[in-house]
This record gives structure tokens, sequence and C-alpha cells, in this order.
């Protein structure tokens, strides 16, 4: 095709695919309902300020993935990368904190200018949960049950939990020294892009997947070393917790995550199928995020999924969604029928069949094959002939000893009704 296509990494989804968009939408509606969770919706475009504020001017996001621009009044504006941002500046401005708890959810689409390839797109879609105003470890055990019971509500194969503690300020400042200290010696060794983030953003050498930086993370400090009494209490609370729920779990030490704006508990549900971008859901504690962007202390806890990946999963199980059929497929030979052919058609919807016309021209014959084609239960005709009689047909499409019926147009609900139901 010559002409303007889709931007390189925005997907259009078809007919073919929204169904099964539209079939996980509903699991998490009703999940979400479940849990007490209500929907915000935030504008997809924010001031820049408010990503760099709160996921970090050092992170890959805010340094090289997102879609910056001047408006025409020159202010800076950015497509969201996340959800979380905007949450927490929506809950700020409208008061959503105040001596309240909240438990949120969202969804929709996020912007960031990352390499295409398999699971990974510069238009995605993450559906997340954000629970407002709990510190405490049962909170972020909902949270985690919940997805959890998203994976079996979706009937796919369960994919593993991993958990980690990223510490709060303090044992993560004196561990970020410490994995500094150790690092600086081998910066040689280093991979380039974990010796650049040495200065930067240190933690995120642990991220790294270059088998030379691993083999030199193996003697790393480990963050556990670092935590708080506290924290480890927590920590290991929502592992009982997790226990009770009989949800299985494994800690991974050198998790982090993209965003700085973590501190404490964060997991991934990571899934085999998925291949290199292998996770599907992640999330974390996020306590400090409202302060970084000017409001008081909110504790704060959610996760993202990653919509995309999650299909990929559904498809990968043999879920395949059908594209819906009308039930009745109506056929008007002639102009002069078109008029009554349309009003039976409303009449059949107000009965709540689904019906799909045959609008425009076209034969008898060709009618009734793409009435098959269509996939509808029964065709209506109405010719002339019937119509001079007060009469429509009704013709089965899929029952092969299914008979052919002529009745009164005044009964053809009822008629329908009877074969239908
Ligand atoms: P990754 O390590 O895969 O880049 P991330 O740490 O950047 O993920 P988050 O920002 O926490 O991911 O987003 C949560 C989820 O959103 C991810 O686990 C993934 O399922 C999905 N996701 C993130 N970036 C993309 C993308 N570019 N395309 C498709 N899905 C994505
Ligand atoms: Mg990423």
């Amino acid at each position: 095709m010559t002409g303007v296509k889709s931007i390189k990494g925005m997907n259009d989804l078809l007919p073919g695919q929204t169904v099964a968009w539209q079939k996980i939408e509903g699991v998490f509606r009703e999940l979400f309902e479940l849990y007490s969770y209500r929907e915000i919706r935030t504008p997809i475009v924010e001031s820049t300020s408010l990503f760099s504020r709160s996921i970090g001017e050092s992170s890959d996001i805010v340094s090289k993935e997102m879609y910056t621009f001047e408006d025409r009044n020159g202010d800076s504006l950015t497509l969201r990368p996340e959800g979380t941002a905007s949450i927490a500046r929506a809950g700020l401005q409208h008061g959503l904190f105040h001596n309240q708890q909240q438990r949120l959810w969202y969804q929709g689409p996020m912007f960031r200018y990352e390499r295409p390839q398999k699971g990974r797109f510069r238009q995605f879609h993450q559906v997340g949960i954000e629970a407002y105003g709990w510190s405490s470890a049962d909170i972020e055990a909902e949270v985690i049950a919940l997805s959890h019971a998203l994976w079996e509500k979706l009937g796919i194969s369960q994919p593993k939990l991993e958990i980690n503690s990223l510490g709060s300020e303090q044992g993560r400042t004196a561990y970020l020294k410490a994995l500094k200290h150790y690092l600086e010696p081998h910066k040689n060794d280093l991979d380039k892009d974990s010796q650049k983030r040495l200065d930067r953003n240190v933690l995120r050498i642990l991220d790294s997947k270059s088998p030379q930086t691993r083999e030199i993370l193996d003697d790393a400090p480990n963050i556990f070393d670092f935590l708080g009494e506290s924290e480890l209490a927590q920590f290991d609370e929502l592992q009982k917790l997790l226990n009770a729920l009989a949800i299985p779990y494994s800690v991974n030490s050198r998790m982090v995550r993209g965003l700085d704006y973590y501190n404490n508990l964060v997991f991934e549900w990571v899934h085999s199928d998925l291949g290199a971008q292998s996770t599907v859901c992640a999330g974390g504690r996020y306590d400090r995020l409202t302060e970084q962007l000017g409001g008081k202390f909110v504790a704060a806890f959610g996760f993202a999924i990653g919509i995309e990946r999650l299909l990929d999963i559904i498809e990968s199980s043999g879920q395949l969604a059908q594209l819906p059929t009308p039930a009745i497929y109506f056929i008007s030979d002639g102009a002069a029928c078109r008029q009554q052919a349309l009003v039976a058609a409303s009449q059949l919807r107000e009965a709540d069949f689904s019906v799909q016309m045959h609008c425009g021209e076209g034969s008898l014959k060709n009618q009734i094959k793409r009435a098959d084609k269509s996939g509808a239960q029964l065709a209506i005709i109405l010719g002339e002939q019937e119509q001079n009689a007060g009469k429509v047909s009704i013709k089965p499409l899929r029952d092969k000893n299914g008979i052919q019926s002529v009745v009164d147009i005044a009964r053809l609900v009822q008629c329908v009704s009877e074969r239908l139901t």
C-alpha cells in the first residue's frame, strides 16, 4: 500500500482481535468489582514534569522512552508512559486521599519509544490497580491475590510469582552505596549499559542480561542484609499471608523495577510462554510518590499488567476468541420491500435478536450466499410476493433438516422466538 500507514510499534486492533480484548476486559471488570476496586480514568497527555518527578530522570523511561512534545503554547507535554503517576496526580488534585483510603483501577494505552519486538510495542495497553492509604502487609497480599485470581479466571497456566524488597530510603541508600563500592573495581568488565548505570542508576545493573555482568553480580552484596527490622518483619508477614492464600512464590533478591518510585515490596509475575519479554504483571509499593509530586505522604501499593502480553499467553494456551455471529440475516428481495424489511428487523432487535441486514443491491441467490457466510442461524426473506400476501419466509441456515416456513409478518418475532430459544 502506498500512502499513510500506522506508526511503527503502534498496532491496529482489527475486529478479529477486539473480541479477545473485550473478553478479558469483561473478566477484569468483574474481578475488580469483587474486590471493591473502582475505575478511574485520567488524560493520556500530561505535563512532562509529572513523569520526570515521579518515574525519575535517570530511569530508561524518562531518559529515552518518552513521547514528549511542545504544544502550541510552548508547554512541554508527554504521552503517558504508565498509569500510576497520573493517578497519584489526580488523587492529590481532587482530594481523594484526604482522610480516605482508595482502591482504584485503570486501563488504557501507554506510550514508550522502545524497540518494537514480540511483547514490546510503542503503544501498548496496561490494566492496573492501585491501593492508596494502607502501609500494611494485608493490602499487599490482597493486591497480589487479585492478580492471582485473574489468571485463574482467565483459565491460563499460572505465571510464576517473584517477590523482593527494595527497602525504604535508609536501607536502600546504604545498599546502593555498598553495591557501587563492590562494582566499581569491576567497572571495565561490566557491559556498556551497566558501566553507564554505575553512576546514574546503580540498582538497574542488577537487571543486566549480560552473562559476564551477571557473574560479577553473583558475589555482590544482598539487599536483605541492609533492610531494617520492621521491613524484614513486614516482608515475613506478607509471605505468611501468601502461604495462607496458597499462592506459590519465590524470593528474587535481584529483582528491581524500572521506575524509581518503588520502595519495599516489589513483585513480578513471569510467564515461560512469553520468551524474552517474560513479565506479564509488575508492581510494588510506592509510598513516596505523592510526596515527590508535592503532596503529603500517602502509602500506596499496586500493579500493572501488559494486556498484549496477557493475550499472548491466552493465545499460546489455545484459547481463541471467535467473532460473534448474528442470529438472523435479513434478506429483502427488491427495492419495494426495503422499508418493511427495515421495520421488521428493528422489531426483531427490540426482542433482542441480533440482525444483520442486507443493505444495498443483491440478487436473491447472492443474498442467500452472504446469509450463509454470516454465520447466522436463520435467514428471513421478504420478497414482493411475500409482501403482497403479508407474509415472510424463515429459512434455517445451519440445521440441515430444518424446514423453511412462510409465516404472517405480524407473527415474525414470535415465530423466530420459537425457532431460536
Ligand atoms: P520490561 O522490563 O518488560 O520493560 P517494565 O519494567 O518496563 O517491563 P512496567 O513499566 O512495570 O514494565 O510495566 C508493567 C507491565 O507492562 C510489564 O510487565 C509488561 O507486561 C507491560 N509492558 C511494559 N512495557 C511494555 C511495552 N513496551 N510493550 C508491551 N508491554 C509492555
Ligand atoms: Mg521497560
